[in-house]
């Protein structure tokens, strides 16, 4: 994008020079004769002479020169008092001649290159001070999508997701109709924030909500505010919120968020200035515009845990929606999504393919159905079969474009057994949170997921909720002992959190019989240049010992009901490991039916009045 600039303003240089020379030239289109000044003096009594200028360094003139040709000529001044009277003598012209004086000379010279030098402090200067947008090199480079003429991306584009569209329904009904929420007085959320890994339809979801709303679409990218000059990262800012304004109601999207709003450092010596005043800009926008104006953003990042905190409080970023990873109905949707464009072969199965590509995000699959029908080409064929899209498979597996990647079948079991640990606990313990669904698709560091959807909000935690909750998260790692009589580094997270509940058990809410209801904190020390300097402990190191061995214990005993419970229920475990594997994530009503339960709803209120209240809660948040 510079170099185009760039190349612009050298072109608009070259075509000057050449210009100056060019006049330069034709000022003294043939070279005089350099003649001394006896010469002259016989020439002009010999009367070949026909005028001369007589400067205070040099006589020029036209003479007829020894060939007989008429040209012009030069030479050098000699005192001479007699030149005069005998010019007038012999009837030849003179005049005076007007030196050029030394200004002048430099200026024709040395002209170019002064002007040169100029266009280039000038271009400088004009990146350095950012306000001055100069040939538009400080503007932002949103690019702008009219949905209107091309053919708009609507969410039929994309696949899967629903959650993910669902949440950005709203986002749709405000942006077609800004004036209605303005008058029912509802809040919008000013930024949304999507996050998932490469490839798997950030990019494309904002398009479509901006295709569903009708409204226009200005795409850029945090790593085009991050430049090497000083301010222009800001001024593209500006000029982006400021585009945004002129054409609300409208969608901005920032790809690659954390390219700019990495953590700020605190305390001395700061990071990078001028991400920072890039960062800075856009907090200070986000603050400044109104969503009644009718103007929506939505940045997307695959990093979401290294933005800077500031980003994401109320009023900016804050409406969070992870875009998962497809599992194997998703990746058969993708694929059925971007098959339409190419002519497949009738005993094509794309659930046969959905299966075989474990880990492909939707770029993968776009790419996997484009290379085999350009593979069908290539062999002749009308049509794309299925020796094509095992072929399309390996390049796309072996290419360069695969960012995410493959889980090894041996991988994917372990995963699976693990997560349907922590299910099995989950579900067969008294007064846990029922499961909402089950994964073995990464979700960002995690390699598989459990979610378990509390029925109602609470403000107190009991005792035996707290054992139950680390019953569950030492689930999985029990399951992989039961399995494969071998561990594995999977469990860490599930470790830390149990330890870390444990800990507070012991040592903040007086749950241990041992120690008695009393906290034991560790002191927090002051504060001076971001650095703890009197931080300890405000007990015995005998406590100390006595702690450990509380949170030991009580971990292990959680340890040994997760070990009992996944034992009594070991074939369904399995069971549903195997399902797992095959099925890649299973909603909480799948699982229960696997297990054999009943799955556990709310007793009281009806479903629907809850949904409402939480729907709410999120807006506020
Ligand atoms: P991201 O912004 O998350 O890196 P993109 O939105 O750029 O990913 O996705 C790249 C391409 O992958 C899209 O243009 C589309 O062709 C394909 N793709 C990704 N996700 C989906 C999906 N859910 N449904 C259909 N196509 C998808
Ligand atoms: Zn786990």
């Amino acid at each position: 994008m510079k170099n185009k600039f760039l190349k612009g303003i050298s072109l608009w240089v070259v075509i000057i020079l050449a210009a100056l020379m060019f006049a330069n030239m034709s000022t003294k289109s043939k070279p005089p004769e350099d003649i001394s000044y006896s010469e002259f003096k016989s020439y002009i009594k010999s009367g070949n002479v026909e005028e001369c200028e007589i400067g205070a360094e040099s006589i020029t003139g036209t003479f007829v020169n020894a060939a007989g040709k008429k040209n012009s000529f030069k030479t050098v001044v000699v005192a001479d008092s007699r030149l005069v009277e005998e010019l007038d003598m012999l009837g030849v012209k003179y005049r005076g001649k007007k030196e050029k004086n030394w200004l002048t000379a430099l200026l024709f010279n040395f002209g170019p290159i002064l002007l040169f030098i100029l266009v280039w402090v000038f271009l400088i200067r004009s990146m350095q001070g950012g306000g001055k947008q100069m040939m538009g090199f400080a503007k932002s480079k949103a690019k702008l999508q009219d949905t209107k003429k091309k053919k708009k991306t609507t969410f039929d584009d994309v696949a899967g997701l629903d959650e993910v569209k669902e949440e950005l329904k709203e986002i749709i009904s405000f942006l077609k109709d800004p004036k209605k929420f303005q008058n029912l007085g509802g809040k919008i959320p000013k930024g949304v924030l999507l996050y998932g890994a490469p490839g798997t339809g950030k990019t494309l979801l904002a398009r479509a909500v901006a295709g569903e709303a009708g409204v226009p679409f200005f795409s850029s990218s945090g790593s085009e505010f991050v430049e090497m000059f000083v301010g222009v990262g800001a001024s593209r800012v500006r000029d982006l919120f400021g585009q945004g304004k002129k054409n609300a109601p409208c969608l901005l999207f920032v790809d690659e968020l954390d390219a700019v709003g990495r953590r700020r450092f605190s305390g001395i010596g700061g990071g990078h200035d001028e991400r920072e005043q890039t960062l800075n800009q856009i907090l200070v926008e986000m603050d400044g515009f109104d969503t009644r104006q009718g103007v929506i953003l939505i940045a997307a990042t695959n990093r979401p845990d290294v933005l800077d905190p500031a980003l994401l409080r109320p009023g900016r970023f804050d409406r969070h929606v992870a875009v998962t990873s497809p599992d194997i109905k998703g990746r058969e949707a993708i694929l059925k999504v971007h098959a339409r464009n190419v002519k497949l072969d009738k005993d094509i199965d794309l659930s046969i393919i959905a299966r075989r590509t474990p880990g492909f995000v939707g770029s993968d699959l776009a790419n996997l159905v484009n290379e085999a029908a350009l593979l069908a080409a290539r062999h002749d064929k009308k049509t794309v079969e299925m020796e094509e899209m095992e072929e399309a498979i390996d390049r796309v597996m072996a290419g360069p474009e695969r960012k995410s990647q493959v889980i090894s079948e041996r991988e994917k079991k372990i995963i699976a057994y693990h997560e349907s640990g922590h299910a099995v606990a989950a579900s067969m313990l008294e007064g846990t949170d029922p499961v909402h669904k089950v994964s073995i698709v990464p979700r960002g560091p995690a390699l598989g997921y459990t979610l378990q959807l509390p029925l109602e909000d609470k403000y107190l935690i009991t005792k035996s909720e707290l054992m139950n909750k680390m019953t569950v998260l030492l689930g999985g790692r029990t399951a992989e002992e039961l399995f494969f009589k071998e561990v594995t580094t999977g469990a860490e997270n599930d470790l830390r959190r149990s330890t870390d509940l444990a800990h507070r058990m012991v040592c903040e809410w007086g749950m241990s019989e041992r120690i008695g209801p009393i906290t034991l904190k560790e002191r927090e020390g002051e504060t001076f240049l971001g650095m703890d300097i009197a931080k300890g402990k405000e007990y015995s190191e005998k406590m100390a010992e006595t702690i450990d061995a509380e949170v030991k214990r009580v971990v292990e005993t959680c340890k040994k009901r997760a070990g009992e419970i996944l034992t009594k229920n070991r074939s369904k475990l399995k069971k549903l490991a195997d399902t797992l594997v095959k099925n890649e994530s299973l909603d909480g009503d799948e699982v229960a039916r696997i297990l054999g339960i009943v799955k556990k709803t709310k007793k009281e209120k009806p479903a629907a009045g809850k949904k409402t209240v939480q729907k709410r809660k999120k807006g506020r948040k």
